[in-house]
């Protein structure tokens, strides 16, 4: 193949494992991220972390600055946001992700969380990712909605070439003509990428729908067909989210999800039946 991404392309069976806090991904297991689309309160977050921790989640999620497609609609809490998530994680044990949406955001988020997701819309923003990797945090780097794999795999490259090797992708949906699902979740590209990386690749099945009934099935998806996570919007009381609340599920939904992904996970993992004679 041609070089184009030199640092990020596979060239072994290995997966690289990328540690964010306590949660590990690329290890062959399957990493369950989840809460809230946006941080609302310190109550909010807090529900939603022990429900993720008590689910056996691995990570919290939450964002503080919403990049939202309206510029009426909820724009998140913004720098209060961030000790609101740092704290319900500490109390919880769970490492957290935010995304940043600006190079002056950097310092800030980098000093309250674990990970820092770089989102669909700015997979492409060459300086964010510069300022993203010279953090030295683990990067969640989600795929642009009309992002071809090659070129999700070369704004990893920007991250990897400033130096930070802690990367791992994530499939979120890619603009579809469907009205039905809010994007078309591509499961096989997301396949093909662990074919070309030796990156970590989730899914994040709640934008990839954007229908609560939809996530838990495209979750055991992922899970059956060996991603290395999922990334899952879960809201203490999803029909008042302040944003995503048609993807939202609830605490309950989550821990039923979490035991289902175990269950999989544990089929595909048991040794072959002996064949009793
Ligand atoms: C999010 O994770 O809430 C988000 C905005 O995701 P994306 O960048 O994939 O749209
Ligand atoms: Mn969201």
């Amino acid at each position: 193949m041609s070089a184009t991404y030199r640092l990020a392309q596979r060239l072994s069976d290995t997966t690289s494992i990328v540690r964010a806090g306590a949660a590990t991904f690329g290890d062959g297991g399957f990493t369950l991220v989840g809460g809230p689309c946006a941080i609302e309160s310190a109550s909010q977050i807090r529900l939603a972390a022990e429900g993720v921790r008590d689910a056996g989640g691995a990570m919290l999620r939450g964002g503080a600055y919403k990049p939202r497609t309206s510029p009426y609609d909820f724009q998140g809490v913004g720098d209060e946001g961030l000790p609101l998530i740092a704290e319900a994680g500490a109390r919880t044990g769970l490492p957290v992700v935010v995304e940043a949406l600006a190079v002056d955001q950097m310092p800030l988020v980098a000093a309250y969380v674990d990970m820092i997701q770089i989102g669909a819309r700015n997979m492409q923003n060459v300086p964010l990712l510069r300022a993203a990797a010279a953090t030295g945090l683990p990067i969640l780097l989600k795929r642009g909605p009309s992002a071809t794999l090659d070129e999700l795999l070369l704004a990893a490259e920007y991250v990897l070439l400033e130096g930070n090797p802690r990367v791992v992708l994530c499939e979120r949906g890619i603009r579809g003509f469907d009205k039905h699902t809010r994007n078309v979740c591509d499961l096989g590209g997301a396949l093909r990428l662990r074919e070309l990386t030796h990156l970590p690749v989730i899914l994040d099945p709640s934008h990839a729908s954007g229908r609560r009934s939809l996530v838990e099935p495209l979750t055991l998806a992922a899970a059956a067909a060996g991603l290395d996570g999922a990334i899952v919007e879960v809201h203490p009381q999803p029909e008042r989210a302040l944003s995503d609340a048609d993807q939202a599920i609830d605490l309950a939904d989550f821990a039923r999800l979490a035991a289902r992904v175990r269950a999989v996970r544990e089929v595909l993992e048991a040794p072959a039946l002996a064949v009793v004679t």
